[in-house]
């Protein structure tokens, strides 16, 4: 199957260039032609894009996207109370099928507003793959590891031998757009030994990390209190650094931690909504740019934000450093979207897609720029971070496919996913017609 985009402004190649009124050619699931001129050979479906603007694809680097059906719960509770208090008591209501419906009411949302991969970390990831196969998207997904006393590990730990068996089974499944990442809670939720043997199941396969990082300073210095080190530090003596390794929000890192993150090649996934939210702080986003730590940027989950939009994320993690540290000119806007979009595919270990250009992967979105809020646009840049809203995002194609296209779901029933959420909800939280019973 061949596509030809024409009449299109692209934001082109690793420096965002943009071309105007050009064409963008794709065979299949790659992107074949990009140029200003027609190009000669013959294509099977044309399309006008008149107005509008094909860019890289997003990819949402963190998030728990199950958690729509918890969207907003624990609202106004600083991050421990929220979690223990708030939302774990539902999170054990959730049954397997729940996770199918939660992660297509989240695919939903994401694909809308332009996301095309995501790093997601939650509970029963098998359910998950299911939704994400159905959808035609992307993911690297883990089974975080939990343990609490020593008792809980090794040999005994559920959570260990599936997390492991994951990779092992689902590993670049999908033409690749499943791929497995290994996954730790937190240090707070995990002990040393059963960190240090997961370290060795990693370095054999060469696996991808993704845990959560000195979210919350109650949780840095707990650490420090209870080890003499930072949860960066704690990490890396026990071997866990020596392959790729994503560390979620990093508020509250300290210059030594940063030195190690540059020198092992760490992501830094920024989530500036949930950092917000949650009272959690400002990580030093700016400082690790500078530094040449690739940052990558994350929603988390829905009972944090309270949604899945890249869009705001972008545009809250190009205003909030300026204003905490009085500087209009940290973080510009090309910063900013490389972070949501080819800083994300690195991370992912997905060489071969972020940005737009001849040999890479299809994954592209269009932005309808005949929109009140977007005229007039005098530098795409800073129309896409300031003034662009995710759902002004109206088509999304992954691997050559297009998945989301003028409101419609192109993989997923709408309506159905609506019911299903509508019953799910009803049973957490015991509610009819949106009230309390
Ligand atoms: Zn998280």
């Amino acid at each position: 199957m061949k596509i030809l985009f024409e009449k299109a402004d692209i934001l082109f190649g690793d420096n965002l260039d943009v071309i105007f009124n050009g064409y963008l050619g794709i065979q299949d699931d790659k992107i074949i032609y990009v140029g200003e001129d027609k190009p000669t050979q013959k294509y099977d479906v044309v399309k006008d894009m008149s107005d509008k603007l094909l860019m890289p694809g997003l990819f949402n680097s963190h998030s728990h996207a199950a958690m729509t059906l918890l969207r907003g719960v624990g609202t106004g509770f600083p991050l421990q109370e929220w979690l223990f208090d708030n939302v774990i008591p539902i999170e054990d209501k959730l049954v397997p099928n729940d996770i199918r419906v939660g992660n297509q009411l989240a695919i939903m949302e994401m694909i809308s507003t332009g996301t095309v991969s995501f790093s997601d970390m939650y509970v029963y990831p098998v359910e998950q793959i299911k939704a994400v196969m159905d959808a035609k998207m992307k993911i690297n997904i883990c089974r975080p590891i939990l343990a609490f006393t020593p008792e809980d590990f090794p040999e005994k730990n559920e959570r260990f031998i599936e997390s492991l068996w994951l990779y092992d089974n689902y590993h670049n499944h999908d033409d690749g757009r499943i791929r497995i990442d290994l996954g730790i809670h937190a240090e707070y939720t995990s002990t040393e030994d059963s960190v240090r043997a997961y370290a060795v199941e990693a370095k054999k396969r060469n696996a991808n990390i993704h845990v959560h990082v000195s979210e919350t300073i109650k949780e840095h210095n707990e650490c420090k209190e209870k080890y003499g080190k930072t949860p960066t530090k704690w990490l890396k003596d026990l071997g866990i650094l020596e392959t790729q390794s994503q560390f979620a929000h990093g508020v509250c890192l300290e210059d030594e931690d940063l030195n190690i993150i540059k020198e092992k090649g760490i992501t830094i996934v920024h989530n500036p909504s949930s950092n917000m939210k949650l009272g959690s702080g400002f990580a030093r986003i700016s400082k690790m740019h500078d530094m040449g730590i690739n940052v990558s940027l994350g929603t988390d989950g829905a009972a944090s934000n309270n949604n899945l939009n890249m869009f705001e994320e972008m545009h809250l993690a190009a205003i909030i450093h300026k204003g905490n540290q009085n500087d209009p000119t940290i973080l510009p806007s090309k910063t900013v979207i490389k972070m949501a979009t080819v800083n994300g595919a690195r991370m992912q270990g997905r060489l071969d897609t972020g940005v737009i250009k001849t040999g890479f992967k299809a994954d592209i979105i269009a932005i309808d720029f005949n929109k009140p809020h977007l005229i007039p646009n005098i530098n795409y840049l800073d129309s896409i971070i300031y003034s662009a809203q995710g759902s002004d995002v109206c088509m999304t194609m992954i691997d050559g496919f297009i998945v989301y296209e003028d409101g419609k779901f192109k993989t997923i029933d709408e309506e159905q996913t609506y019911n299903e959420v509508r019953e799910i909800t009803e049973r957490l939280y015991e509610v009819y017609d949106g009230k309390k019973r």
